[in-house]
């Protein structure tokens, strides 16, 4: 018997080559009770990503249109794109008595920490900027010049990692993944999120 608790939303941060999407994907293949928020972007698809599935892929004026429309609870433009957060994927998901995670950048999860949202923000941090610095050109995705610019923006990213709820280190990824599943499994047993425990406790069922 377990008595019912409200779900929220779980936000992870990171700067580029963090590891922010590596560790979404292994949290959501762990677990049943996480899913995941899906996105709308003006960006094209990349290799073989698919729509409905990495992102909602739409063009500039369906997504200024949602933008008036109210639709998102969060946007806004990364590298060039917009990115938004879709509030009815997330209802969806609280509906169905599940986690949302939500994959954004900084500027998306400070205006979610803003709003009267229940939910949890989690920055991955990497060990160190020389591991970041090592990171990224090993991935050889990006030019001497794309880097630059990345960690140059890790760096003023990092700047504010003291400003989320937790702060996880991701040196080993597995012990990352344990990390941020430790903080949800924590989470979930604040007594506020009991929806009424004493109902649950006298319900003869
Ligand atoms: P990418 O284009 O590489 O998939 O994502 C670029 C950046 O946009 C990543 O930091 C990703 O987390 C962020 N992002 C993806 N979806 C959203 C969103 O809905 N809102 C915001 N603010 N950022 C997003």
């Amino acid at each position: 018997m377990d008595f019912k608790k409200k779900k929220f939303l779980i936000v992870l941060i990171a700067p580029s080559g963090g590891g922010k999407s590596t560790i979404c994907k292994k949290i959501l293949a762990q677990r049943d009770d996480v899913e995941y928020s899906i996105s709308f972007t003006t960006r094209s698809p990349r290799g073989k990503e698919k729509n409905g599935v990495d992102y909602f892929f739409i063009d500039e004026k369906i997504f200024k249109d949602k933008i008036k429309n109210n639709e998102f609870i969060e946007y806004a433009k990364v590298h060039n794109h917009w990115y938004g957060t879709s509030s009815k994927i997330i209802k969806d998901i609280i509906n169905k008595d599940k986690y949302a995670i939500l994959d954004i950048d900084i500027q998306g999860a400070e205006k979610v920490k803003l709003q009267n949202i229940d939910m949890i923000s989690i920055f991955l941090i990497p060990p160190s900027n020389k591991v970041l610095t090592e990171r990224l050109k090993s991935r050889k995705t990006e030019t001497d010049e794309q880097i630059a610019i990345r960690l140059n923006d890790a760096k003023i990213e990092i700047s504010k990692c003291n400003d989320f709820d937790y702060l996880v280190v991701n040196e080993d990824l597995d012990k990352a993944v344990y990390d941020v599943n430790q903080i949800i499994n924590s989470e979930q047993f604040k007594s506020f999120r009991y929806v009424n425990a004493l109902k649950d406790y006298y319900c003869e069922d």
